[in-house]
């Protein structure tokens, strides 16, 4: 049984290789129903956008339960948005835990020009980085990868039990991920550093306390548990800590790491520099290039010296090569607003899927404190740029966020010019002041608009875009009994702790093969557990669902009687990613047609940065979802967001449903609604776009969405 439990809970490889290029031409335009205007379309309806953008309600929860939201508030449609959002965010992310020490990285190291009022240094020393804050510059707000990995990093929240004097396991784990994270500051393979970051979330999530399994010899029974890890875990057992990882600690130097990646230097570079020169911030690296000494680091010819004095004498606010995806650009800009009082800005309060700008805006007060406090965030590991009432600090990923002190009455114009898109705001210039942004728009003339619509220059009437509180439900999340790390009854009570009427069950099928899928009898065996949880948690209703995959011959994965028996038929393409087009549109395609099929779950198959979407041809999955009354799905893995956000757009204007749902695959994982929601409003959604804001009865009426409004 025990042996079962960590079984159960272990972590997913990825299933799908990210392909070489195949980049096809897929956001073409779609055929529209009278090419409406999307704004006319939803002014028809006489939902009343509220906004409240001063209203930053961040909270913190200690115990990262997920957000409760009150039903009763359904009725009155209050809006919206970014602020409520946020807040929601902040519960599901769950940092601040009790205990958890936030303790600056890298700070006694730091350059002395800011002046006095500094805090008892010891309070900031690398050594004691606690591995949570090491998690929280890793992977805040469940994880980020797909099929499973989304929040695998994030156990916790379980309490173990095991003999006083021993490491907890969610302690041994904190302590291998925080080894993982310096080996990858420190370029050592990335076999390695993954190895340690899994054997983390399995012993995370082990039912049996690890330091027993250690003692009693049979850690290597525990699935990623190879002699390495072991040996490693003996001395976390025995001694409490790792001698390598403070070794690390020491040879690591994270702020300066992190100045590097924005400057385009690998972390090893980054670390022979501080080496070598024995320099640890910007400013030393930059006096030591003026004075030449760049030569001296191994591996730095003249060639390499020149790009990087060149790159050190450039503005280093300039966007990173690398943009962070939402679920940790949003993690970001809330803690470091939050910690400031400050209002989250820049891309990730307008839900964009990869984030390049990071900004908050301060309140107006004495803009040299600010910006000292700023400094000193656990979140910055340097200071990059320094004005009256501006500051760039970087993260240890070489991400620059700013910071924006307005002067007092013109808040409102700085937190818009922080947040949009450069077209949107350049339209609205000049801006009038304000002391928020509904006086801001008030003075322009035009209504407030959700930071979600902020792109292309828009002065118009927002749609009423579908909010939290519209939510009856997730239609999309896995369990034990494929690769989820909740059961069915867990994540039901995480659903009804969301407020939600209902949660489809969508595990996997056989197909899928790499991680255990679900044939006819499972699915079967599953919905008797079902049937059962049911009763215990009525009115609230599981759904019998599958995410069936679509076999390369474009037939479904379970016989038609089961799929016919269930009440939510989820189809996704897994396997053959890199097919043709018309193999790709053909198997969806004929999904669709299939009668038990309600929607195609991520459907361009897209993980940001690391596979470009598939070959899908867009046009013709959209009329043939139109014809069969298919919905699509709009995918709240932080790496897919698939439909994402004009894709969406598209679907809607063409009379397409979407499903907004997470793919979760723990209880946590619910928590990645907002993502997928952000992405939903982003493509112009309202409530009535939205399958799973439809309550019980809409969902069980028809097995085509699209049919059902017809
Ligand atoms: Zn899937
Ligand atoms: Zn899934």
């Amino acid at each position: 049984m025990r042996s079962e439990s960590i079984r159960a809970s272990r972590p997913v490889e990825r299933r799908e290789e990210a392909g070489p290029r195949e980049s096809q031409c897929v956001g073409r335009p779609v055929l529209r129903l009278g090419d409406r205007d999307p704004v006319d379309r939803h002014g028809a309806e006489e939902r009343q956008q509220v906004s409240r953008p001063r209203s930053r309600h961040v909270g913190v929860d200690d115990q990262h339960r997920p957000l409760v939201h009150d039903r009763k508030r359904r009725g009155d449609r209050f809006a919206l948005s970014l602020s409520r959002i946020v807040h929601d965010v902040g519960s599901v992310l769950g940092r601040e835990r009790p205990g958890a020490a936030r303790v600056r990285f890298g700070h006694e190291d730091r350059r002395p020009h800011d002046s006095g009022s500094r805090e008892n240094p010891a309070e900031h020393r690398v050594r004691d980085v606690g591995a949570l804050c090491l998690r929280e510059l890793e992977a805040p707000l469940c994880g980020g990868s797909a099929e499973g990995d989304d929040d695998a990093r994030h156990g916790g929240d379980t309490t173990q039990v095991s003999t006083p004097r021993d490491p907890q396991n969610a302690e041994i784990a904190a302590k291998l991920d925080a080894f993982a994270t310096l080996l990858e500051l420190a370029d050592a393979n990335s076999y390695s550093v993954r190895a340690y970051r899994r054997a983390a979330d399995v012993l995370r999530d082990s039912a049996v306390p690890v330091a027993e399994l250690v003692r009693t010899g049979r850690i290597r029974e525990v699935r990623g548990v190879g002699p390495g890890i072991e040996a490693r875990l003996r001395e976390l057992v025995e001694t409490g800590d790792l001698h390598e990882l403070k070794e690390l600690e020491e040879r690591v130097s994270p702020d300066l790491v992190g100045v590097g990646r924005m400057l385009g230097l690998s972390a090893k570079r980054s670390m022979d520099i501080a080496q070598t020169l024995g320099v640890r911030t910007l400013d030393e690296l930059r006096e030591a290039a003026s004075q030449g000494r760049l030569r001296e680091v191994p591996g730095i010819g003249p060639k390499s010296e020149q790009k990087l004095r060149a790159a050190l004498a450039q503005d280093l606010s300039r966007p990173p090569a690398h943009a962070l995806l939402l679920n940790r650009a949003l993690a970001l800009t809330n803690e470091i607003a939050e910690s400031l009082g400050a209002q989250p800005a820049g891309d990730a309060r307008r839900f964009r899927d990869r984030c390049e700008q990071l900004a908050v805006v301060a309140p107006p007060q004495e803009p040299a404190d600010a910006i000292r406090r700023f400094e000193e965030l656990p979140q910055i590991v340097a200071l990059v740029e320094r004005e009256d009432r501006r500051a760039v600090g970087v993260t240890v990923e070489g991400v620059p966020v700013e910071l924006l002190v307005p002067e007092p009455g013109k808040a409102g114009a700085g937190l818009i010019r922080a947040t949009g898109a450069a077209p949107y705001v350049e339209a609205l210039e000049p801006l009038p002041d304000g002391g928020d942004e509904l006086e801001v728009f008030g003075a322009l003339g035009i209504p407030w608009c959700p930071p979600e619509l902020r792109e292309e220059p828009f002065r118009g009437e927002p749609p009423p875009l579908v909010d939290l509180p519209d939510i009856r439900g997730d239609l999309h999340c896995h369990t034990t009994w494929s690769d989820g790390r909740g059961t069915v009854e867990e994540m039901a009570q995480a659903a009804i702790e969301r407020g939600y009427e209902y949660l489809a069950i969508c595990d996997h099928t056989v197909a899928v093969s790499v991680v255990p899928g679900l044939d006819a009898d499972a699915v079967r065996r599953q919905g008797e557990e079902i049937a059962a949880a049911n009763e215990r948690l009525a009115p609230f209703r599981i759904l019998r669902g599958i995410e069936c995959d679509i076999r390369a011959d474009a037939t479904l994965d379970l016989p038609d009687d089961v799929l016919a028996e269930l009440d939510w038929v989820m189809a996704s393409v897994h396997a053959g990613q890199r097919g043709s087009r018309d193999e790709l549109t053909k198997r969806t395609v004929e999904a669709m047609y299939h009668p038990s099929v309600s929607a195609i779950s991520h459907p361009t198959g897209r993980l940001i940065d690391r596979r470009p979407p598939n070959a899908l041809d867009l046009d013709t999955a959209f009329a043939v979802a139109l014809e069969t009354g298919t919905a699509l799905e709009t995918n709240g893995l932080p790496d897919r967001l698939d439909l994402k956000d004009e894709h969406v757009r598209q679907a809607i204007e063409a009379g397409i449903p979407i499903v907004v749902s997470t793919d979760a695959h723990s209880t946590r994982g619910l928590g990645n609604i907002v993502l997928a929601l952000g992405t939903a409003r982003r493509g112009w959604a309202t409530a009535a776009d939205v399958v799973n804001a439809r309550p019980l009865e809409a969902i069980l009426a028809s097995r085509k969405p699209g049919l059902l409004d017809r």
